[in-house]
């Protein structure tokens, strides 16, 4: 059963153009529909492609396809990200100014190596890079090394005080973007990060309500921190089941879930990839 939705809600749906839309993207894209459409809202389409490493254009004009086939419309031409690198510099920017964002020149390796002398969670930066004094960070730098730019986590914290969000599923949550360590707002080959954009997007198209894949429940506290910090809105939040495959396990592009576009070259007509889709 599907929440109750508010009336007059903006939501999207931000698919990362990194392969074909399976059935789990599906899910996620009439969820979002569905919860505009109840109580006369807009749906918003988002294209999150500043991976370059990763994203190609014609998964975009696939994704536009598939979607329009699927039967859903937007209600705005669809933003993409990797035209609004100058936005997310401005918001980087001012974090760095504020003394939230610090220079990291580690490389996957010094960060598994540090991890392991210091027996600490596997999953979080030991911090390595936080307290390197200013003129040694300057001076890496000009000597070209490559750095990524994390979120002085602490601080940040120091500055928000307890941070809480309501998910319309999932009931109130408390915040603990701590246990995720310094986070990387900016990466070393590509200037800004999931995090950072989609926070910024969210708010600044003013998405009442975010709705995407309880995979990314612990995201959001980190969302919470960066909305905090930079004074944009605190939205409502979905995050909805997965879509699992026979055997259980949830769908992903990496293990080959059927593609829409391979369910519909069998000849399933959109109505029946819908349902398939849970949304009959
Ligand atoms: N681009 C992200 C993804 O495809 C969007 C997640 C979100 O909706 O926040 O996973």
């Amino acid at each position: 059963m599907p929440p109750a939705f508010p009336p007059g809600c903006t939501t999207r749906f931000a698919p990362s153009p990194t392969g074909y839309l399976h059935l789990g993207h599906a899910h996620s894209a009439l969820f979002a529909a569905q919860a505009a459409k109840q109580g006369g809202g807009r749906f918003l389409l988002r294209i999150e492609d500043i991976d370059a490493t990763r994203c190609r254009p014609e998964f975009t004009t696939a994704l536009l396809e598939d979607l329009a086939w699927l039967g859903l419309a937007w209600t705005e031409p669809p933003r993409v990200q990797s035209t609004r690198m100058p936005q997310y510099r401005a918001t980087l920017e001012t974090l760095r100014r504020r003394g939230l964002l610090y220079p990291c020149f580690c490389t996957r390796g010094d960060i598994a190596a540090a991890i392991a002398a210091a027996h600490g969670p596997a999953a979080i930066y030991p911090g390595t890079c936080r307290d390197l004094p200013a003129a040694e960070a300057a001076a890496r730098i000009a000597a070209g090394r490559p750095y990524a730019l994390r979120l002085n986590t602490a601080r940040a914290r120091a500055e928000t005080g307890p941070l809480a969000f309501t998910d319309l599923i999932h009931g109130p949550r408390r915040c603990t973007p701590e246990a995720q360590g310094d986070v990387v707002l900016a990466r070393k080959d590509i200037p800004a990060s999931y995090h950072l954009c989609v926070t910024q997007d969210d708010a600044e198209q003013e998405v009442t309500l975010v709705t995407r894949g309880e995979d990314l429940l612990e995201a959001t506290d980190i969302h919470r921190l960066l909305q905090a910090l930079m004074g944009w809105p605190a939205p409502l939040y979905a995050h909805h089941g997965l879509i699992k495959d026979a055997q259980g396990k949830r769908l992903a592009k990496r293990d080959q879930a059927p593609t829409l576009r391979a369910m519909r070259a069998v000849g399933m007509s959109p109505a029946e990839v819908r349902a398939a889709a849970g949304f009959p």
